[in-house]
């Protein structure tokens, strides 16, 4: 077991906080997003930023070449209904999308909306680390807490509808 420090201050202790986050265990601050028989989607409280998803695969693994044929089509069909919904829901033109194979927890996907203010961290790849952390340490404040968790209500309006499409 692991112990986690979540971003509301609260101590986890789990064995991978990834199948926490999926199984239902723990309930992400702000709940589920989207959820398929594969994956699972949800804000990462601990980075508050509008429209900022991380895309988890509910079976621990840790590489692309782990999914199956049916989770890579749940996956890029996920993927691309949340970069939808951010770009109708809240205007998002841009997202950086980051993942990394050596995780300590597993397979999780981080979609990352470019706004203006985060071209004073550069461009690319070099202002990802700069850009979360300036949101962990210095947007973590109840007035922006709300906004986010108010794009997280609205991206999930606009994917409910296309969810439900898919059951049928
Ligand atoms: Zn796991």
């Amino acid at each position: 077991m692991r112990k986690i420090v979540l971003s509301n201050g609260k101590t986890v202790e789990v064995e991978c906080l990834s199948c926490a986050l999926t199984s239902g265990e723990l309930e992400p601050d702000g709940g589920v997003l989207a959820e398929t028989p594969f994956f699972h989607a949800h804000q990462d409280a601990a980075y508050p930023i509008e429209g900022l998803v991380i895309l988890a695969s509910k079976r621990h693994i840790k590489s692309f070449d782990e999914l199956t044929e049916e989770e890579r089509m749940d996956y890029i069909s996920l993927l691309s209904s949340i970069r939808s919904a951010q770009r109708r829901a809240l205007g998002i033109e841009y997202v950086y999308y980051f993942y990394n194979e050596d995780t300590t927890h597993h397979f999780h996907t981080w979609m990352v909306p470019r706004y203006e203010w985060m071209n004073d961290f550069g461009r690319s790849v070099e202002s990802l680390r700069p850009v979360l952390l300036h949101a962990r340490n210095h947007l973590n404040n109840e007035e922006n807490n709300k906004k986010v968790i108010a794009a997280l209500t609205a991206l999930r309006q606009e994917l409910s509808p296309s969810m439900e499409e898919e059951k049928r």
